[in-house]
């Protein structure tokens, strides 16, 4: 059985490993397609060594079939299944409030314990979330970053009718404009890359090209002088942040998605002035995985659109190098049993 570990100051490295056995509570899926991600890279990168140990298997964003249960497991073999990579400790002040996904002490798999990188894991039953058997394998592992974009429209509180700017648009931020628009709001997109602009256009979104286009002027001259209902910052950059909340009108409230790894010079005042409302946005709950599962089977997430090159396990590095490279591309997934 392959695996693909990160091992630190190095890369990633293809080996054998022994096949997994499920305990009583477990399950073994044969993971088919996993999703690599920002995170990822970061962790590539040496930023989570902290958290990883001296070598990881690394993938959060995964589907696959259940192959193999233990006792006490109430899940058909052969259902197909994503797999919720977050483990509470069930006893912070986080998780007693009702906030596991950001418990204080998170365990999350593919950083803090083994992910989905494999050809086979063993997970605790309590992590697999069933997807339609409809739903093509490969298109399982959106699951997880159609979640994230699920929680993100929630924090912000989108409703039906409102104006939405979403500032970033690669996968996570074309996800968002994906379910935003489904449920109802009218989303404009800024993004830079061309590729990625033509991605969306080509799905029907209104894409802006701030070195075209005035976006605070185009924005505000769309909704009548008001501003946007709703901005989320998904780009990463101090310069999105600001187009962001340019755009936003009073009241408005900016969904911070993006990863911001150093402070940021913002412009206070405009929170001040017109009221607006600053919302974090981080992972996702469990509903917002079942949802964004149903998304997928509904046939709302145009998942072949945004998956943009499928790479076998034995290549894996090569789906990182392609977007450490910013390749044309949108979503790389492994293949991890082809
Ligand atoms: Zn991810
Ligand atoms: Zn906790």
């Amino acid at each position: 059985m392959l695996k693909a570990e990160y091992v630190r100051g190095a890369a990633l490295e293809i080996m054998e490993g022994e096949p997994p056995v499920p305990a009583a509570g477990q399950v073994v899926i044969r993971v088919s397609h996993v999703g690599i991600c920002g995170t990822d890279l970061h962790l590539l990168h040496g930023a989570m060594d902290h958290r990883t140990g001296p070598r990881r298997v690394i993938g959060h964003e995964a589907s696959g079939i259940v192959v193999a249960k233990g006792a006490d497991v109430d899940v058909e073999l052969g259902a197909h299944v994503a797999f919720f990579p977050l483990v509470p400790c069930g006893q912070c002040p986080a998780c007693l409030a009702g906030n596991g996904h950001i418990c204080q002490r998170l365990v999350f798999l593919g950083i803090d314990g083994p992910g989905a990188l494999q050809q086979e894991m063993v997970v605790d039953a309590s992590l697999i979330v069933p997807i339609d058997p409809s739903v093509p394998e490969r298109h399982g592992a959106l699951v997880e970053p159609t979640a994230v974009a699920v929680h993100d429209v929630r924090r912000a509180g989108l409703t039906a009718g409102d104006v939405a700017l979403v500032v970033g648009g690669g996968p996570i931020g074309a996800l968002i404009a994906v379910v935003a628009r489904h449920e109802g709001a009218t989303v404009l997109v800024v993004e830079l890359d061309p590729f990625r602009q033509s991605v969306l256009r080509d799905l029907g979104f209104e894409v802006l090209d701030p070195r075209e286009v005035d976006v605070k002027a185009l924005v505000w001259e769309r909704t009548g002088g008001a501003g946007a209902d709703v901005a989320f910052e998904v780009s990463g950059a101090e310069a999105g942040i600001a187009t962001a909340i340019d755009a936003i009108k009073v009241r408005g409230t900016l969904g911070l998605v993006a990863v911001h790894t150093q402070p940021r010079s913002v412009d206070l005042h405009q929170f001040f002035w017109r009221e607006l409302t600053l919302v974090g946005s981080r992972l996702y709950v469990r509903g917002d995985f079942e949802r964004a599962a149903e998304l997928l089977a509904q046939g709302v997430v145009p998942a072949d659109a945004l998956i943009s090159r499928i790479v076998p396990l034995a290549q894996a590095q090569s789906a990182v190098d392609a977007l450490f490279a910013k390749e044309d591309v949108m979503k790389v997934l492994v293949a991890c049993n082809d």
